[in-house]
């Protein structure tokens, strides 16, 4: 081979090596710039006012389905036909509130730990296609260290995340889950509880901000009298633009999948 053909062929090797490199580069700013909004929309169940304009929104999001609800199934099956994702909405006991806005079978302070793990374990069990779950109300219960350690683990053995709801400052959870290696994730901002179109909107932006910031943001809305067919509206009108920013909507699965990747990659 002549020295001129070498040179030739070691320039295109080095050309080759050198469009490699730039295309794992750029794969890895591609990824680094990733941003996401998880949104998971509570209370289904029940046939509450803005499910059907829920489900049919073109972005993936989690709804979070009350279990021991005339629904219950009805609904996980809903947001499974519909490309969402289903996760167990656990009622836990507040420190404030009416005990009926519990629902049939919630987790209650003077059970036992053996109850409390049993009833989370039925309600986990009433439904066949959830991946995970998180707390509705429960501001007392995950402040209790030893029934939140049950349920945690529980949830570990039985290969589900959480999603705190984060209902309290004082929560457990974050520190358990931890320790027993739990996937989990916690709430950034809450969309509604109002009916108020321009403060949903405003917490909408607020959660893309969260998002553009750190990475990531995870915002809980409602079905009925809390949010229902405005939280929808807020969201349809919203979405588009924050996209446009560069966020993707997904499922609090996915996202926590994500993170955890991220994790995985970091020495
Ligand atoms: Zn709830």
């Amino acid at each position: 081979m002549s020295k001129k053909m070498c040179c030739i062929i070691a320039e295109i090797i080095l050309a080759a090596i050198l469009a490699f490199l730039l295309f794992r580069l750029a794969k890895v700013n591609a990824a680094e710039e990733k941003k996401y909004i998880a949104i998971i929309i509570d209370d289904f169940g029940n046939n509450s006012k803005g499910t059907d304009e829920m489900l049919a929104l073109p972005i993936s999001f989690t709804g979070a389905v009350m279990p021991g609800m005339p629904y219950s199934q009805q609904e996980q099956d809903r947001l499974i036909a519909c490309g969402k994702e289903a996760i167990l909405h656990q009622p836990m006991e507040a420190h404030t509130g009416k005990r009926s806005w519990l629902g049939p079978v919630p987790i209650l302070s003077d059970m036992s730990t053996e109850e409390a793990k049993k009833v989370f374990l039925e309600n986990l069990e009433s439904f066949d296609n959830v991946k995970g779950f998180n707390n509705h109300m429960g501001s007392a219960i995950t402040e209790d260290e030893e029934k939140m350690r049950a349920i945690l683990t529980c949830a570990k053995e039985k290969g589900m995340f959480y999603v705190d709801s984060v209902t309290t400052p004082r929560s457990v959870t974050e520190k358990i889950a931890n320790e027993i290696s739990l996937p989990y994730i916690k709430r950034d901002v809450f969309l509604d509880s109002t009916q108020s179109i321009d403060k949903i909107t405003e917490n909408m932006n607020k959660a893309g901000e969260i998002a553009l910031k750190k990475g990531y943001a995870v915002a809980i809305g409602h079905v009925g009298a809390e949010g229902g067919v405005v939280t929808a509206q807020a969201i349809k009108n919203t979405y588009k633009a924050l996209e446009n920013k560069g966020i993707e909507f997904v499922t609090v699965g996915r996202l926590i999948e994500e993170a955890e990747l991220l994790h995985k990659d970091t020495p």
